[in-house]
Formats: C-alpha cells, structure tokens, sequence
C-alpha cells in the first residue's frame, strides 16, 4: 500500500469529475464520497468538475441533476463545478507541446486506410492495434502532406525502445504493469483540432493540482496512456486509486436502463431516504472499517475512512426487481430505518417537516405550542418507518382526520363481530367521561369494558387501533390512544360506525 507523509496528505486535493450525460448514479455518487471523504480525512481540498467535453450527449439538466444530487448528499465541494470545456486551448496546447517534443506525431492514415488495417488484423484473428506507420514519416513529408491540407490526427508516441513497462503503484490494486507495445499509439488529438477525452482528463488534473484520483475500477484501463502523457509532459502522475465496481446480484453492471430509477440518486430523495443513511450505506460498498463497524457519524467515517481498505472485489448491490416491500437493496432500507428510528430527535424533524410541508400536512404549531406533542408523536411512530415519506403516509392520522382505512385491517379488526356496532360508541362515550387521559386511565376503561361485556380485550385494542389510525399495526394502542388525544379518539371512534356499515 502506498505510504503517504503527513506533509503530502496535507495538500490533498481531489476530485469528483462526472459526465453529465446523465443522471447521478449510485456508483457516481459513491465515487464522489470516496473523494470527499479522503479530502476531508486530509484536510485537503474536493474539486467538481464536470467532464463536459462530449458535447453531444452533455445536458443542462444533467449538470443541474449532479449539482442537486451532491449537495443534497452534503458532498460540498471547495472548489468548482469547473467545467472541462473551458480548458480545451490548453489541451490542445498540450498536445502541440507533446508533437514539438517529440512525444506525439502527426497521423494522416484514412478511415478507410484503418479499416482495411483493421479487417486485416480481423483476418489473421488478432486484436487490431494501429501499427504506427505514420510515425516513421519524414519531417519533410509530414510538413508537406500539410501544406497540401491533408487531413490528419496527433498521436502519441508510445516508448518502443527496450519493450518498455509502464508501471504505477495504485492504492487499491497495487502495482500495475502494462507492456508498452500492448498499447498502441493513441490519439490524442482529431483532425478537427478538439482533444481526445484521455488527454483533457489528464492535463486537467495536472493543472487542477490533483493528488489522487480516485475513482472507478473502469478507468485502469485508461491510466497506463495516462501515465505515459504525464511523463512526457514531465509532471508527476497523480496518486491512482481505483475503486471496484459495484454491479448487481447476477454481476452485470447498474444501468438506469436495465435496472430503472433505482441506480439515481434522485430517486432514493423522492422515496424518503436521509442523505447520510444513504452515504453510509454508499460508503459500504466497497471499503469497510477495521473494526466491521457499519454505522458512522459524518465525523467517524471521515476518521475511519482509508484508501487502502477499498476492496479489491466488486461489491454488490443487492437490488430484486418487482419486489414491491425491498424496492431496492434491504440493507440500504435498514439503514435508513435504523437512522430514522436512532438519531436526534431535532435531526430528522427537518425531513419529517418538509415531508408534510409537502403534503399539505405541516402546522406552524408544531414548532411552537405544539412542539412536544408533535416530538412525543414523531418518536411514538418512527420505530416502525423506513423512509420519511412514511411519516405523510402511512402517519397521516396522526396529522389529519382525512385518513384512508386499509380494507384489510377494517375486515379484521372492524368487521368481526357485529356488536363492536354498539361497543366502539359505548367505549368512546367512557373514555369521553375520563377526567384525564394518560395510558393507564385509557387502559383501565378498555379492560374494565371487556370484562362487562365478557369479550376479549384484543378484539376491543384490534378495533380501536384501525378506528384511529384506519391501519393493523402500529405502536403500543393505549400509548397512541393518548397521544392523539382524547377529542380525536372520541371521534374517530364514533366515526368507525360509519366505516363499519359501509363494509357489511
Ligand atoms: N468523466 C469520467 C467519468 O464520468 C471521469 C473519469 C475519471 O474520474 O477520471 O467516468
């Protein structure tokens, strides 16, 4: 592994630099992490960039869709978004310097002259690498194919002499040897002038000042041609980590197309997940800490975080389409429902109030007067959630009196037997005659009340809890009962007459 002085690791700087193609994908999203987490470990500095430089397939609403995803992750960057487009003269400045060094040369090979090269290599069954026959030209020549406007592309040069090794030490994998005369001379600059996508991103991160690159498992392939720009531009290559991928359970990569919105982050923001149970989540996908714990404050997985505990292995992300209870992967649902059930109180407010800001359920009160009730109310039902847009659904009772009855729950718990008709009145009219209302007066009026009438108390709890809350389960009744109130509960169990006869 590589070992870095302290003084190196002050001076940090990394960066996140997508192709806004697209979407934030989860394996995007994770790289971003990777990076933040390493420049905030170090001290160091994490730069956005965005690869903009294929111009046709790069969107507005991509950029904005990695912006928001970012920030709503909390992976606030130092500096940037820079774009790549912006730098394009100083990539082609760096290929004009690597073809006056010696290092690149002019190729004026057809299309059609490669392919017949390539149905060549085809025939005798080899893999077609371009054989470098421009580079034996002639200044002479090369300046006259020119002058006569022949259309032509800038390759490099790749080290022949002494059939060459590139290496590189890699903070993942660990060294990386590639053959020179395995990799051919490549382009690094069109006819039409504009760089190769390999020579933006390395003089980009030369000329951000980038310390470590880290990112996908992906682009070892690209490193070896990397390495040797960086070494005839004389700069010293960057640190390399690279990350495994993380592909699905049948090890096929994770595509939108393929595996639908689940791969986006904006998706896990619209179905209730907190940024950083999903972080945590990400941040398991291919590292782990010393200790196997999995659960981290922002501030301990910054501490925890290593560059040589990045696995080796791809990591799964264990998503089962079509199953509509784990929509995607399960651990990723328990740890939001872990958090949602674990943190600070004051923490997951914010969500839960934008959830019913949202949905039209939000009263001022609950910051003010109401401020207890709704905290006692918060903490009675979020053991059971496992996204925040659980507290508009499935909480919605405890929010509003328009709330929907699960069919399921009103046959078997309303509809069982035809005398709760008379009990659930009768019951609300006894805990309207109670002075006070905490759980063990409303406790005391449900068993008494079983007793008279010589019918078990569950038959009397299932019922009442679907009157209020029109659900099956849900916290202890009695507890509920109390948080909602006594004018509430009355109500809704006079109310559940109505819903009874609607049903038999
Ligand atoms: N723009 C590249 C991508 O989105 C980044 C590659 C790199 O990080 O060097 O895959």
């Amino acid at each position: 592994m590589i070992e870095e002085s302290e003084t190196n690791l002050h001076s940090v700087r990394v960066r996140f630099a997508p192709s806004p193609t697209g979407y934030l994908h989860i394996g995007g999203a994770r790289t971003a992490l990777y990076n933040w987490l390493w420049a905030r470990k170090c001290g160091g500095v994490f730069i956005l960039r965005i690869e903009d430089t294929d111009l046709e397939r790069s969107t507005q609403d991509s950029v904005q869709e990695i912006l928001e995803g970012l920030k709503w992750l909390g992976l606030d960057w130092d500096e940037g978004p820079y774009f790549q487009t912006q730098n394009l003269e100083k990539h082609k400045e760096a290929a004009d310097k690597l073809l006056r060094e010696g290092h690149a040369y002019h190729c004026f090979c057809s299309k059609e002259d490669l392919d017949k090269q390539r149905k060549e290599a085809e025939a005798k069954k080899t893999a077609f690498m371009y054989d470098g026959r421009c580079r034996k030209l002639g200044s002479e020549e090369v300046r006259h194919n020119l002058a006569a406007g022949m259309s032509s592309v800038i390759r490099f040069k790749v080290p022949r002499d002494g059939n060459p090794l590139i290496t590189f030490e890699d903070a993942v994998y660990g060294k990386i040897e590639k053959r020179a005369k395995d990799v051919e001379d490549f382009v690094i600059l069109r006819s039409d002038h504009t760089p190769l996508y390999i020579l933006s991103n390395a003089v980009d991160d030369s000329l951000d000042r980038i310390t470590h690159v880290i990112r996908g498992a992906d682009g070892l392939a690209n490193t070896p041609k990397q390495i040797l720009i960086y070494n005839a531009l004389g700069i010293n290559p960057p640190t390399f980590a690279h990350m495994p991928l993380t592909l699905d359970n049948k090890k096929a990569k994770l595509s939108k197309r393929v595996h639908g919105e689940v791969v986006t982050i904006s998706y896990y923001r619209r179905k209730g997940f907190l940024p950083w149970a999903l972080c945590n989540f990400l941040a398991l996908l291919g590292w782990s800490s010393q200790d196997g714990k999995e659960f981290f404050t922002e501030a301990e997985l910054i501490e925890a975080f290593d560059l040589s505990r990045i696995n080796r292995h791809n990591s799964i992300f264990n998503y089962v389409p079509g199953d509509a209870k784990n929509w995607t992967d399960p651990k990723a649902i328990h740890f939001n429902a872990t958090y949602i059930r674990s943190m600070a109180l004051n923490d997951l407010v914010p969500y839960i109030k934008d959830e019913l800001k949202e949905n039209g359920l939000w009263l001022t009160d609950y910051e003010t007067t109401s401020k207890e009730w709704f905290l006692s109310v918060i903490d009675l039902i979020r053991s059971r959630y496992h996204v925040v847009t659980d507290f508009s659904s499935k909480g919605r009772f405890c929010f509003s009196d328009d709330f929907e009855f699960d069919p399921k729950a009103v046959k078997k718990n309303l509809c069982p037997d035809p005398k709760l008709l008379d009990y659930l009145p009768e019951l609300a009219g006894e805990l309207n005659d109670l002075s006070g209302f905490d759980i063990h007066e409303i406790e005391d009026v449900f068993r008494d009340f079983a007793d008279k009438k010589q019918v078990k108390a569950g038959l009397l709890i299932n019922a009442a809890r679907t009157a209020v809350s029109g659900s099956s389960v849900g916290p202890g009744l009695f507890e509920l009962l109390a948080i909602l109130g006594k004018d509430r509960v009355v109500k809704r169990l006079n109310d559940s007459v109505n819903v009874i006869m609607k049903r038999v």
